[in-house]
């Protein structure tokens, strides 16, 4: 009885440690009521759609990207498992093709292996991730229930995710973590980076963490401001911006050159 107690309390415990902690995960904006949105609908013939769906007590957004045509998606950073995100993906037919994680903290990854059980989607990660992936300590999955995730291939800088028509080229913008990579999707209407924990509506991950460093994620802030082309950015926590915004007016830009 008393086991069961401190079972009951520990889980209870590590929820409350988890909660405050992630509060300060992101000072990004979490105002939202809503926990998913359906991003526009394309008018355009072969556009990517994107579905976006917070997720987690740290809401997270997890991204599903797809062709209405060829029925390919793939899925970024499922912060858990989630029965809306598997009903859309059944009633529209999609076969998930990718598994992708910006980085390996538990708020991104926890719904990837049972995503993959569903859909038969394969787990990509950045190469130096798998230490993230395979140690709850790492990824902070210890405060649930020591989750680990095994990818089934690792990207690195350049690299490109390809599913359907579509592809995803990485940029590997460590800071946050040893291996956080934003994904760059571009097509004629379309001009979009996911950051993951990188950069946020005004403001940028923590660089606290194990794997994290200040200069490090500077630096990567400075390579995404080196693309010069004004992406809509689709951030890891909080609603989208865009490059030029942040770089006018995100305080970790100001004096960059
Ligand atoms: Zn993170
Ligand atoms: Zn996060």
């Amino acid at each position: 009885m008393i086991k069961i107690f401190m079972n009951k309390f520990m889980i209870a415990a590590r929820f409350v440690i988890f909660s405050a902690i992630f509060a300060l995960v992101c000072a990004g904006c979490f105002g939202c009521g809503e926990k998913r949105e359906k991003t526009e609908k394309n008018k355009e013939e072969n556009e990517m759609e994107i579905s976006r769906y917070i997720l987690t007590e740290s809401q997270s957004n997890c991204y599903l990207l797809y062709d209405e045509k060829n029925k390919k998606a793939c899925l970024i950073d499922p912060g858990e498992y989630d029965e809306e995100i598997m009903s859309f993906i059944e009633e529209k037919e999609l076969d998930c093709k990718y598994i992708i994680l910006t980085h390996g903290h538990f708020d991104h990854i926890i719904g990837a292996e049972p995503f993959k059980e569903k859909t038969g989607a394969k787990i990509a990660a950045h190469e130096l991730e798998e230490e993230y992936l395979s140690d709850p300590g790492k990824s902070m999955t210890f405060y649930f229930a020591d989750e680990t995730v095994s990818a089934d291939m690792f990207f690195k800088d350049g690299d490109l995710i390809e599913f359907g028509d579509f592809s995803l080229r990485v940029i590997h913008t460590p800071g946050h973590s040893k291996g956080s990579s934003c994904f760059v999707y571009e097509s004629e209407n379309k001009k979009i980076i996911f950051t993951g924990d990188t950069l946020f509506l005004g403001t940028i991950g923590r660089y606290d963490f194990y794997g994290g460093d200040h200069d490090t994620l500077m630096a990567s802030l400075k390579k995404l401001k080196s693309l010069k082309i004004d992406y809509t950015i689709y951030p890891g926590h909080g609603d989208k911006t865009t490059l030029e915004y942040e770089i006018a007016h995100n305080p970790y830009y100001a004096g960059m050159r």
